[in-house]
């Protein structure tokens, strides 16, 4: 108990970490009359291609913009789609009487709740269609603590996932993410509690990202409390249920790299172990104005309709490009298509299976040049072609002696900067192939 008293006043500020869980002053409306910094949606072979910027936190939690000033900064900076996902956490104890706790700052706190901020943000989801707005919570599931020396070790503090595509707040409610750790230390529970939570929000009808996969970050307070807050990038493929990874932009180091855990993820859906692919996407993670971006990495949707439900559709069945860097901001995929012979069906087939009876030709285009340090055709994992350009075709007679399963996915490697979390890149979703 003595420990208790020592700790208890040290724990009051004990998760302010990372991605966030600071409260934050009210920034202030940003508007901006005149054109939107980039184009918001362009229209191209039947599709509206649609800008769009996910995982973003407003003050509910840690962000310093209110909802609706979310909103305003979207449309001035040209964002179609946009995601509001407030950190689900409050207060997270440690043992059930509830003697050391820490307040993460989320809406699940006595002085915001779950109701307040649903009926807030899916109130402004139905009176808003610029933007198209989804409602959802960002969630650390379970957290665990480690032990106490030489210091107090919690664990798993940001294994952060995004949920879409819920209206029923009692299902969030019910979601099996515990808000409490045991008092005697525990080991890692291994995926378990998350697969657990995956497949409770897919049941329900919702889907689910993983955030952030690759964010490392260690956090000493006072040399008492630890927070060990490396991603968890080894969940990845051991999520089967998991509906897509935020590759961009902390993803792309160890999850989206060629043969990466993607790849892995990729690999089990065309052996059967996968019901459905896995499928990337670019995320914000936007908290504070003026100094961040809405498209910090953004998401190109492909829509027949620009509203909510062809959104989840192409959320559904991978219609996504994942960008990031200013070069690409005004750049759309125009053709990423393969065919066995003469020019493909559809010029867009992201996400889509083809049946081909000869060797694949797969075609690729960007809707204008951008200077590029390279630009890859990735097979089941593997480069296969590696070029300059923002267009190129490529015959793969290889795949067709072999008549196995494939997929096909391009990354392009911008000449902007490269740093990590800040990369100039393009990324597609797959195109899976099947021999007749
Ligand atoms: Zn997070
Ligand atoms: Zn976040």
């Amino acid at each position: 108990m003595k420990k208790k008293n020592i700790l208890l006043p040290l724990l009051i500020g004990f998760f302010i970490i990372g991605c966030g869980y600071i409260n934050q002053k009210p920034y202030g409306l940003i508007q901006k009359a005149g054109t939107p910094e980039h184009t918001p949606t362009w229209n191209y072979g039947g599709w509206i291609v649609a800008r769009g910027s996910v995982h973003n936190h407003t003050t509910y939690s840690d962000g310093n913009l209110s909802p609706e000033e979310l909103i305003q900064n979207a449309r001035n900076q040209g964002i179609a789609v946009l995601a509001i996902t407030d950190h689900r956490e409050g207060s997270i104890c440690i043992g059930k009487h509830q003697l050391i706790c820490g307040n993460m700052g989320g809406v699940d706190s006595k002085k915001v709740g779950y109701e307040k901020y649903w009926e807030h943000i899916t109130r402004l989801a139905k009176e808003t269609t610029d933007p198209v707005i989804l409602p959802g919570f960002e969630v650390a599931p379970h957290m665990w603590n480690e032990g106490y020396f030489p210091y107090l070790s919690i664990k798993a503090s940001h294994w952060h996932f995004t949920t879409y595509g819920i209206d029923d707040i009692k299902v969030y409610e019910n979601m099996p993410a515990r808000a409490m750790m045991l008092m005697k230390p525990e080991q890692d529970p291994t995926a378990q509690p998350f697969v657990e939570f995956v497949d409770y929000i897919t049941a329900n009808g919702g889907m689910v990202f993983q955030a952030h996969p690759e964010s490392f970050e260690y956090e000493r307070y006072f040399d008492l409390v630890y927070l060990l807050a490396a991603a968890p990038v080894h969940l990845t493929d051991k999520l089967d249920n998991l509906t897509g990874v935020a590759i961009l932009p902390e993803g792309i180091n160890v999850v989206g790299k060629p043969g990466g855990e993607w790849d892995k993820a990729l690999a089990s859906y065309m052996v059967g172990i996968r019901k459905t692919p896995l499928w990337a996407w670019g995320e914000a993670d936007f908290h504070l104005a003026p100094e961040g971006k809405l498209y910090n990495a953004a998401t190109l949707f492909y829509l027949k309709s620009l509203d909510r439900a062809e959104v989840y559709n192409a959320m559904r069945t991978g219609r996504m490009v994942a960008i990031s860097g200013e070069a690409f901001q005004e750049s759309y995929v125009s053709e990423f298509s393969v065919s066995d012979a003469g020019p493909a069906q559809e010029k867009i087939m992201l996400g889509q299976t083809a049946v081909l009876s000869g060797p694949p030709v797969v075609r690729f285009s960007l809707s204008k040049e951008v200077p590029l340090s390279e630009a890859r055709l990735i097979r089941n994992g593997k480069v296969v072609y590696s070029g300059k350009g923002c267009n190129f075709e490529f015959k793969d007679s290889e795949a067709f002696a072999k008549k196995s399963p494939v997929y096909y996915r391009v990354e392009l490697i911008g000449e902007g900067p490269q740093e990590y979390g800040n990369t100039t890149r393009l990324i597609t979703n797959p195109i899976f192939i099947n021999w007749k």
